[in-house]
């Protein structure tokens, strides 16, 4: 089974604009502002644009154990169909609520980096909106500006502009910590003074490649990396981010510990202050284009306003070349392949194949799983040290892989 995922991005009907014009600051007043809830959907992330128009854009779909409460809250929050779906990557963390939450208040169009990841869920999801959304694509950068960014409008000067990746300009990531999570979608939307930087789980790879390019990443309020884990916001990149506010979508007492230590530690270094999902339940930012208002606990908790300190203007700030032509072509589109319109998506075979960027197993290596752990880990996993819970024991990573999802720290 495949379907044809359509390319033309600029053939949507959100308004598609060349920039930001300087001049553009929106005015405060009784309008309404630009609104993004980060929802509290336990170990996993997902959250939703609403702009001043009321442009709605779904960013990822929670954890498989999130999928009622995301679909029963974007009901309360959304009239009509999403304008826009993004699944910044194809982790089960990140996707495993989409299908109902699609079923809830339906999509118009649906967006992710069109990278190739053979899971059953992916698959279902990729089966669902070909059948049930209108248009299906990828980011790819205007064909006949292939140096500039990809960039929405969403009406009263509000944009979302696609960072990264940047296929067929330039391959996707490979040979990283994880693929699926080195592609993942980051996206900046502006708005006047200020702006949100979203980054689904780019890892150090992601953020190396985007502060090698002419980008301005400056960002009012940044959507943490991979829910706080060690590796990811580097310190060279929360230096070009410096951002304000930071939000880590995070569950209780998760399996990876994250939020990492070392991560708050270098969010407190750039002076960001640090909101937490795990914590302080969903997270409600909004912005008039001026300043920032921040409430956490679903809107409820006492109001955190900041200015906004951000000069409007392009992000891309020259012409964006590929960065390393040298680095070896990801499992997605083949670099020899003539320039297409359009991209078939090819389901892997039905065996749970390895995730892509991990190592091929040992051949007696064992997987564990802690008591009341929706994962599993390789043996050898540095996190199982840490814990003295219980454990589960599978010979294979099959057996394991019927019961539990694999875990993100060892990619097992
Ligand atoms: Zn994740
Ligand atoms: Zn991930």
């Amino acid at each position: 089974m495949s379907f044809v995922r359509s390319s033309c991005v600029l053939a949507l009907l959100l308004t598609a604009l060349p920039s930001l014009a300087t001049d553009a600051l929106p005015t405060p007043g009784p309008g309404k502002p630009l609104t993004v809830h980060f929802f509290d959907v336990g170990q996993g992330d997902a959250a939703l644009i609403i702009s001043p128009t009321g442009k709605t854009v779904l960013v990822d779909g929670g954890p498989p154990e999130a999928r009622e409460r995301l679909a029963a809250r974007l009901k309360e929050l959304v009239t009509g169909p999403l304008d826009l779906a993004i699944l910044t990557h194809p982790h089960l963390d990140h996707l495993g609520g989409f299908i109902p939450a699609l079923r809830a208040v339906g999509a118009r169009r649906f967006m992710d980096p069109g990278f190739n990841h053979p899971s059953e869920a992916y698959r279902d999801l990729l089966d669902f909106v070909g059948q049930s959304v209108g248009q299906v694509m990828t980011p790819t950068p205007n064909p006949a500006a292939p140096h500039t960014l990809l960039t929405i409008g969403l009406g009263e000067g509000v944009s979302l502009t696609v960072l990264w990746p940047r296929v067929p300009q330039e391959p996707f990531l490979a040979g990283t910590r994880s693929d699926a999570n080195s592609n993942s979608i980051v996206a900046k939307l502006t708005y006047g003074r200020t702006a949100f930087l979203l980054v689904g789980d780019a890892e150090p790879d992601t953020e190396a490649a985007l502060l090698q390019k002419p980008l301005d990443l400056s960002a009012t309020v940044l959507k943490v990396a991979h829910h706080g884990g060690r590796h990811s916001s580097t310190a060279p990149f929360l230096e070009a981010v410096k951002p304000q506010l930071a939000v880590i979508s995070c569950g209780a007492k998760n399996d990876y510990g994250h939020p990492a230590q070392e991560t708050l530690a270098r969010l407190g270094e750039v002076g960001a202050r640090v909101f937490r999902t795990d914590q302080d339940g969903e997270v409600v930012v909004s912005s008039d284009g001026r300043t920032v208002a921040l409430r956490a606990h679903g809107g409820t908790g006492p109001m955190l306003v900041v200015p906004g300190e951000l000069t409007p203007g392009p992000i891309a700030l020259g012409p964006v070349e590929p960065t390393s032509p040298a680095r070896s072509q990801g499992p997605g589109r083949k670099s020899g392949e003539p320039k297409r319109e359009a991209v078939v998506i090819v389901p892997g075979p039905t065996a749970t194949p390895a995730e892509p960027g991990s190592a091929t197993p040992a051949a007696n290596e064992r997987y564990i799983s802690l008591k009341n752990s929706k994962v599993f880990h390789k043996e050898s996993c540095s996190t199982l040290k840490r814990s003295k819970s219980e454990r589960t024991i599978y010979s294979s990573r099959a057996a394991a892989a019927r019961e539990r999802r694999p875990a993100e720290d060892c990619h097992p």
